[in-house]
């Protein structure tokens, strides 16, 4: 019998799209394995605070690279709770990793290239073994150019602040709308900016501008691309 080739989407775009919200329901419904780059990046920058290695705003990269050989990163779908859970060398971090004190440091670790080779490699062997849909923002351009289906998501930084804050009141942190609004200005400019892999679209991208689509019409319209692009495997 002839195997069937692994089948890759990419979806990839600005901080809070919602595409790791698409991502997962789209999974769920074709049964691919959903992998949350920026969670990788997250852990990462978790690991680099708790070992002291930022200090106002400076990263002690030297100590970073040691400190990247022992680190594990796995995620758990945890199906009482319906949800993706990331473990840091075996520790459940997904709280921490979602605080602002990360999401304020992210992208300068993000931006360190032995960090994203580092990482890079890790999302490839992940890709290797399952049918994926990975979410991130170099993922169709540098991680899996070759990916089969490849997503670019774009909305105004206010619709996408706006959905930041509602999900980060909801989960009890307390923070002012207009932090919240810097701050994914502050990522859209250093991701965009950085010298390696900066968020670009990939050519071959289909755009998915959703900032008047609900998450039901945006699920419906990629999985629709994903079934047409891969003549029938979904
Ligand atoms: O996706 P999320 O917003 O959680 O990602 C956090 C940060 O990680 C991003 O702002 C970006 O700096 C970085 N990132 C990246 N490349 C990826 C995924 C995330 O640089 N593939």
């Amino acid at each position: 019998m002839e195997e069937r080739e692994i089948m890759i989407v990419a979806v990839d775009g600005y901080s809070s799209t919602g595409k790791s919200t698409v991502a997962k329901l789209i999974a769920a419904k074709l049964g691919l394995t959903y992998i949350d780059t920026g969670a990788m990046y997250r852990a990462v920058t978790l690991a680099a605070m708790r070992g002291g290695l930022i200090a106002d705003g400076v990263i002690d990269r030297e100590k970073l690279r040691e400190v990247l050989k022992g680190i594990k990163i796995g995620f758990k779908y945890n199906r009482i709770l319906d949800r993706y859970e990331t473990y840091l060398n075996g520790e459940y971090v997904e709280e921490q990793i979602r605080g602002m004190e990360v999401s304020d440091r992210v992208s300068g670790i993000a931006a360190l290239d032995f960090v994203r080779e580092f990482l890079v490699d890790r999302q490839r062997e992940m890709g290797r073994e399952e049918d994926v849909i990975m979410d991130g923002r170099d993922i169709g351009t540098v991680v899996f150019p070759q990916a089969d289906v490849k997503f670019f998501m774009t909305a105004s930084p206010e619709v996408r602040a706006q959905r930041r804050y509602r999900e980060l009141q909801n989960k009890g942190v307390e923070v002012s709308y207009e932090e919240v609004e810097a701050n994914v200005r502050k990522r859209d400019y250093i991701d965009s900016h950085r010298e390696v892999s900066p968020l670009v679209q990939a050519e071959d991208a289909i755009v998915i501008d959703n900032g008047d689509m609900t998450i039901a019409e945006e699920v419906e319209q990629m999985v629709r691309e994903i079934r047409r692009m891969s003549g029938g495997i979904a």
